[in-house]
């Protein structure tokens, strides 16, 4: 990845202070995937800056919603199969779930039970890493199905927060670092 395309890509992150609630700069990469060179761009720099390389995890687990946007098109540039973490209730049962601290109240989200291999070595990639709760939960998850996290794969890091202690001592990898 070029430093002008590199550029570009910044570019076309959205910033709206304020949503969903006051003090939070929501960071929409939406705008994104609606360019066709960044989104050339995004999917080359995931590739490129994986926290391990290919051959060290098996397969690609995507946070809803927006992992689901880069974790397909990155298994399928890498050849690996994809599965989804999705928010309790969307996913039939029987399923493994796991909840977490939001700043109010909890938050659970769910794997099928029979959705990754025992044994296997799974990269996790979502769009953005706040609190890093999300993350955490998910690698509850996929240890949960007899599986371990290779790392995790982020497009964006915000600044300022502090993420937990099992994610800065794993592979992890973001491609910008904001606010
Ligand atoms: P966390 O569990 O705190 O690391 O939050 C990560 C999840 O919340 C990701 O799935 C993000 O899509 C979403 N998220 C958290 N903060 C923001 C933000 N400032 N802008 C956009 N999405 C966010």
């Amino acid at each position: 990845v070029s430093e002008q395309e590199a550029q570009h890509f910044i570019n076309c992150i959205g910033s709206t202070p304020g949503f969903p609630k006051e003090g939070i700069i929501f960071r929409d990469f939406m705008p994104v995937l609606a360019d066709a060179q960044a989104l050339q761009t995004l999917m080359r720099g995931l590739e490129e800056a994986l926290p391990v390389p290919a051959d060290e995890f098996d397969v690609i687990a995507g946070l809803e919603s927006r992992g689901f946007l880069i974790g397909v098109p990155l298994a399928l540039r890498l050849g690996k199969g994809f599965v989804a973490i999705r928010k309790a209730g969307k996913l039939p049962p029987p399923t493994l779930s796991a909840s977490y601290e939001l700043e109010y109240g909890t938050a659970t989200i769910e794997i099928e039970q029979q959705a990754i291999t025992p044994g296997s070595r799974v990269l996790v990639v979502d769009d953005l890493i706040a609190t890093g709760g999300t993350a955490q939960a998910a690698q509850q998850l996929i240890e949960a199905s007899g599986a371990s996290v290779a790392g995790f794969s982020f497009v964006m890091e915000l600044t300022g927060i502090d993420i937990p202690d099992t994610i800065k001592q794993s592979h992890y990898s973001s491609l910008v670092t904001m606010p």
